[in-house]
């Protein structure tokens, strides 16, 4: 049954220009997953609705339908959300999230799980206190898992070990496999990269370390509200934040154009500071001679 005239409470996740001063915003709802809406007057600076229209912001909205569209007929802010534009890499990684979010909700089909997922990122990212990876990472794997998609994470897929040394991510099959039982099957691990198995199967497997392997159980199993109280750094953090992503990726088939710029931006960093490091080098080396 379509609705007709009601308020509730919304996440912004998209919104488009309309004409010279409406949006069209899609919202997410607890109750009626994905709503697409007009908002008259929201792109002029004296209008009382453009910051609770604005996106990312969390807000009330009193809809009213009219023909084939809702129209916001009032809206207030309840959570604006306003430092996820504080930086650019903010700013892609809350676009990634909406842009997940959107795509995993559908008209007509409450999403309490994946609107609470991204309400309770939004308030991690806005405080600023987390890495930014971090909060992504959890995101994505925490989506995946709302979305029916957990992976099998307590044991060797093919002989059940629990404490193998060596453990791969197989992300296409959702699953865990041991380097011995990859090597049983006649396939050969090259990090990260797609191989094939005995079958010419083509598989995805990513190396797992111990304190990735436990981060990702963790967040499997974690009350929302803890979702982001465990530690990870070094190179487990590094194959814990890949193995999030290629997941997620993987099993929405698709990519997204918020995460490319998020990743075009890490790299162009890291040129930086590269070129800054060899500066400094060379200089030295300068004051040597
Ligand atoms: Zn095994």
């Amino acid at each position: 049954m379509a609705v007709r005239d009601i308020s509730v409470d919304a996440l912004v996740v998209r919104e488009l220009p309309h004409g010279d001063h409406d949006k069209i915003l899609t919202l997410l709802t607890a109750e009626h997953g994905r709503i697409s809406v007009i908002a008259k007057g929201a792109r002029s600076v004296r209008s009382r609705i453009l910051a609770p229209t604005r996106a990312f912001a969390y807000s009330n909205f009193e809809l009213h339908r009219k023909g084939d569209f809702m129209w916001v007929r009032d809206a207030s802010v309840i959570e604006a959300f306003s430092s996820l534009e504080r930086d650019i890499e903010t700013l892609y990684i809350s676009q990634y999230i909406a842009d997940v979010c959107y795509e995993l909700s559908g008209e007509n089909v409450p999403a309490e799980s994946v609107l609470r997922l991204a309400l309770n990122s939004f308030f991690a990212l806005n405080s600023g206190r987390y890495e930014l990876k971090k909060v992504k990472a959890a995101f994505e794997l925490r989506a995946a898992a709302e979305a029916g998609y957990l992976p099998e994470l307590s044991t060797c897929a093919s002989c059940g070990a629990t404490n193998a040394d060596a453990v791969y991510l197989d992300v296409m099959n959702g699953s865990l496999k041991c380097s011995e039982c990859i090597a049983k099957g006649g396939g050969a691990v090259a990090d990260g990269e797609m191989i094939a198995d005995a079958f010419g199967t083509r598989r995805i497997l990513l190396p797992l370390p111990s304190g990735a392997l436990a981060a990702m159980r963790y967040i499997a199993e974690a009350p929302l509200k803890r979702l982001l109280a465990f530690e990870i750094s070094g190179g487990a953090a590094e194959a814990f934040f890949d193995a999030c992503e290629s997941y997620i990726l993987n099993h929405l088939e698709r990519g997204f154009s918020s995460l490319n710029q998020y990743h075009e931006l890490e790299k162009l960093a890291k040129k930086i500071k590269t070129g800054q490091k060899n500066d400094v080098s060379t200089r030295k080396n300068d004051s040597n001679t």
